[in-house]
């Protein structure tokens, strides 16, 4: 079956527009009444209907009206032989930014990689090679979000000409090059350095993994960058 495929250039291009266009066709229809959607059935999908789903789920979340999909012993059952997660996100560990949640999503829908900054280091994108290598998953997020305590951290670390304890460290070091060149911008300093780090590590992901630039080049995966609102529970993308 032959599908028009959009290629991670198309789908950062559209950027906010394409947030705007998916949330105004959901909006459209009763979320109620849109049709099941499975990430076990039948073809995998194209990185476009990987993004869809997420924001659709997205739609539902804030709106009131998640459906808690793949949540049941007949879904864990079914999914014991084995696994074909459509979309790989790369989140922060932060307690209230968990994707299953927040996408409306289930067992087996999103191989789902956490840590604090949301930061693409060697093991986190040796996961993420082995989801798209193994399952084919046609979609990668990273997924940022407001308020990000490893940004905060970083920033304070900046201003105070220190570091911060421990292990924590390493996480405000990673960060530091990222955040520091958008310091003196105009705005919120945290949201800036959210944003940027979104960007820095979708980068990253690009520059430093062949699988995954081979496999957006051929139009079987696309990378974006989002933003989740604290506030909201609303799920945007930055490009
Ligand atoms: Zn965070």
């Amino acid at each position: 079956m032959t599908r028009p495929s959009l290629t991670r250039r198309s789908l950062l291009a559209t950027g906010g527009a394409a947030v705007v266009a998916v949330g105004a066709g959901a909006a459209a229809r009763p979320a109620v009444a849109a049709p099941a959607e499975s990430s076990r059935e039948g073809d995998p999908p194209t990185p476009a209907e990987a993004l869809r789903r997420l924001l659709r789920g997205n739609h539902r979340f804030v709106t009131g009206h998640s459906r808690h999909p793949h949540q049941s012993l007949d879904d864990l059952h079914e999914l014991a032989a084995g696994q074909h997660p459509f979309a790989v996100t790369i989140g922060c560990a932060d307690s209230r930014v968990a994707p299953e949640l927040l996408f409306d999503q289930g067992l087996g829908d999103l191989f789902d990689n956490r840590v604090a900054g949301n930061i693409v280091d060697d093991l986190l994108l040796g996961s993420v090679e082995f989801a798209v290598e193994e399952f084919g998953s046609p979609l990668i997020v990273v997924l940022g979000h407001e308020r990000c305590g490893a940004v905060t951290a970083t920033i304070e670390a900046i201003h105070s000409g220190g570091t911060a304890p421990g292990h924590i460290g390493t996480i405000v070091d990673s960060l530091r090059p990222v955040v520091e060149p958008v310091l003196d911008e105009p705005g919120d300093a945290v949201e800036n350095g959210v944003r940027a780090n979104v960007r820095a590590q979708v980068r990253s992901l690009l520059e430093r993994s062949p699988i995954v630039a081979a496999k957006v080049h051929e139009g079987a995966l696309a990378v974006v960058g989002a933003r989740y609102d604290l506030d909201n529970g609303r799920v945007t993308l930055v490009s």
